[in-house]
């Protein structure tokens, strides 16, 4: 690894004696992690099962001895778990910390491709709360609804839009994650392209971008509600002067966190308050940096787009209030949302095994299940926001009836014994996800494709044809192994 000589001074200055060994870890190979999903794999069962080591700051959470072929393996698609890098699991020590001192219910994940944090938040969060996973390239958004939509969960919203945009909203958010675009120094030995990108310009071109994003979101943010800031870099002008200047200009609180020491993560003194940065020297893991600051009064930094807003300042939702009646007609929502009635949604309602809290909203011919305690929010929300997917994609409704959607498959409210189902082998899981035909034993119809126990999606089994539903963007497009190489779960 070739290190810009400039990096080397910064280092060097920044760690003293311990560079040596800082540069010699860079050397080796960066640790390989998983989270399980909870929602679908039982950690209990199987931690016995895997026999991996966890990693501390994190549950669910385990190292693995060396980087498998993921791909190959069909639990991956079935969205039973996320391959992380470690470090950047500590937000759960931030979330948890806060949720010990409040209840957050509306989340914003800002930079959220390709989901890392998001699936990580849908794990650490009640059901009852609402998580955003905003993303603003769009072919990186698609990417991230991809894995919202494996992980499953109906409280979740995926949007694609600038930062800028989001300051129009007013207050919403008790929690915002902003996982920063950065000059990625802790991926050095992860990926040889951030040491070939890495010059100090683009460093402090990163560091004006950040303040920009923070200045453009906070304003989102609730009074009393924390931003939990992040990098993948070692460098204090993206990270510990960002902070000082929330700190300074902005008025935010920075909260001590009180990590284990033996997880080694470095704690950073800054106006008498902790960040932290994980070394790969000190803690296995790759380069991270996170801070978690409390918002202590309303937004300095007013966005255009806020200020027109706040003209017309949108209503308070009032949590609890009922949303329409479900037997009322459908009451037409703005941009084309409506809200389905339970006559309506009599053709799919049983293929949910979760109904009674959730509210069916059209989006033209495709219906989602999202939390009925959102749905106001939901509206404020997509007046201003480019919405991507919204809770679960249940069907599409054709001219002749309703066609189940791949995310009902993969999502936690399935009703399973509402469709047949067949379990397929390794092999023909496979040629599944890579959207050939295969042969089941399934009847005439509509039935589910599932893989030791996990659904992975549908076929339309027609005579002896089964047509591949699996969706073509997903597909897997790499040749594969003749043999199964690995597994998550002992067979
Ligand atoms: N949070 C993600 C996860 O855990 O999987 C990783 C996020 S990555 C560190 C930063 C993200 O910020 C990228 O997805 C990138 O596309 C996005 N990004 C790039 N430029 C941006 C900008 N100007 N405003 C907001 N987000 C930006």
């Amino acid at each position: 690894m070739n290190l810009p000589q400039p990096f080397l001074d910064r280092i060097t200055a920044q760690l003293g004696s311990e560079t040596e060994t800082f540069l010699e870890a860079l050397q080796r190979p960066a640790n390989v992690s998983l989270r399980l999903n909870s929602i679908k794999i039982r950690a209990g069962e199987n931690e016995q099962d895997l026999q991996l080591e966890a990693v501390p700051w994190a549950t669910d959470a385990y190292y693995l001895a060396e980087r498998p072929l993921f791909t190959c393996d069909p639990l991956l698609h079935a969205g039973c778990y996320y391959v992380q890098e470690p470090s950047s699991m500590l937000l759960e020590q931030a979330i948890e910390w806060i949720k010990r001192r409040e209840n957050p219910e509306t989340i914003l994940d800002l930079c959220a491709a390709p989901g890392g944090k998001t699936t990580h938040l849908m794990s650490l969060l009640p059901e009852e709360s609402l998580i955003v996973s905003n993303e603003v390239i769009r072919s990186r958004a698609w990417i991230l609804a991809e894995n919202v939509t494996k992980w499953s969960g109906a409280n979740t919203v995926v949007t694609n839009n600038d930062p800028a945009d989001f300051g129009a909203l007013g207050e919403l958010f008790d929690v915002m994650v902003v996982d920063a675009p950065c000059s990625g120094e802790g991926l050095f030995r992860k990926d040889e392209e951030s040491v070939n990108q890495w010059t100090p310009e683009n460093l402090q071109l990163c560091s004006r971008r950040q303040k920009r994003i923070l200045s453009d979101t906070l304003p989102s943010l609730n009074v009393g509600g924390y931003l939990v800031y992040c990098t993948c870099t070692f460098n204090p002008t993206e990270n510990e002067e960002i902070v000082r200047w929330l700190i300074q200009d902005e008025g935010y609180q920075l909260v001590d966190l009180q990590l284990d020491e033996s997880w080694g993560f470095t704690e950073l003194e800054i106006d008498s308050g902790k960040a932290y940065q994980a070394y790969p020297h000190q803690v296995r893991g790759e380069g991270f940096f996170l801070a978690v600051l409390q918002k202590q009064r309303p937004s300095k930094t007013v966005p255009k787009s806020t200020q027109q807003q706040r003209k017309r300042k949108p209503k308070k939702s009032k949590r609890g209030r009922c949303t329409p009646c479900e037997d009322e007609p459908t009451p037409q929502v703005r941009k084309g949302y409506e809200l389905t009635t339970r006559r309506t949604a009599e053709p799919f309602e049983n293929w949910l095994n979760e109904e009674r809290t959730l509210r069916f909203i059209n989006r033209g011919e495709q219906v989602s299940a999202f939390p009925k305690r959102w749905v106001e929010e939901l509206l404020r929300i997509q007046d201003q926001l480019k919405v991507i997917t919204l809770g679960v994609h249940v069907c599409e409704m054709k001219k002749h009836g309703a066609i189940p959607a791949h995310g009902l498959a993969l999502s936690s409210i399935f009703n399973r014994e509402s469709f047949p189902s067949v379990e397929v082998d390794w092999q023909t899981a496979l040629r599944y996800l890579r959207r050939e035909p295969i042969e089941t034993s399934l009847p005439d119809g509509i039935g589910i494709v599932s893989y030791q126990g996990h659904p992975l999606g549908w076929v339309k089994q027609i005579g002896p044809r089964s047509n591949n539903w699996y969706p073509q963007e997903w597909r897997i497009r790499m040749s594969l192994p003749e043999e199964q190489l690995w597994s998550i779960l002992k067979k």
